[in-house]
């Protein structure tokens, strides 16, 4: 059927805009608290240390440790069974938040726990790129 095999898009909103819109530029972000300096992903209406609502979404390295990691195997969903396995990451950024992403161009054989690893783009049409994660060392 037409259309069943698309994969689920991020809902785009006020919260998460700015971090769509840095990832379009190419630019790896996490909200940061303008009143206490948190920083925090995902975004949230609210600083979660002190509940300010005064938020931006400030530029990171993209650079982080490789926290843990999964191959999937199963699709579960439709739009992804052309890409299986495919690699599932817990990346601890630099900057302090942990961001769950893709890991692209490793084989899991080569795969180490605390491997050094950065960002990488993946634009997927003129609204929205894909910030993914590649082993840097
Ligand atoms: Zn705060």
């Amino acid at each position: 059927m037409q259309g069943t095999t698309a994969k689920p898009r991020p809902r785009i909103d006020p919260v998460s805009r700015g971090f769509w819109d840095n990832a379009r530029a190419g630019k790896l972000s996490v909200q940061m608290c303008q009143d206490c300096g948190d920083k925090h992903f995902p975004g949230s209406p609210v600083c979660p240390k002190c509940l300010s609502e005064n938020q931006s979404w400030a530029p990171v390295s993209g650079k982080g440790t490789l926290l843990s990691w999964v191959r999937f195997h199963r699709a579960y969903w439709d739009g992804f069974r052309d890409d299986l396995p495919y690699l599932v990451c817990l990346v601890g950024l630099d900057e302090g938040p942990l961001l769950m992403s893709n890991l692209a161009g490793v084989e899991p054989e080569q795969i180490r726990i605390g491997a050094r690893v950065e960002a990488i783009f993946e634009s997927i049409d003129e609204e929205f790129t894909l910030p993914k994660f590649r082993v840097s060392d």
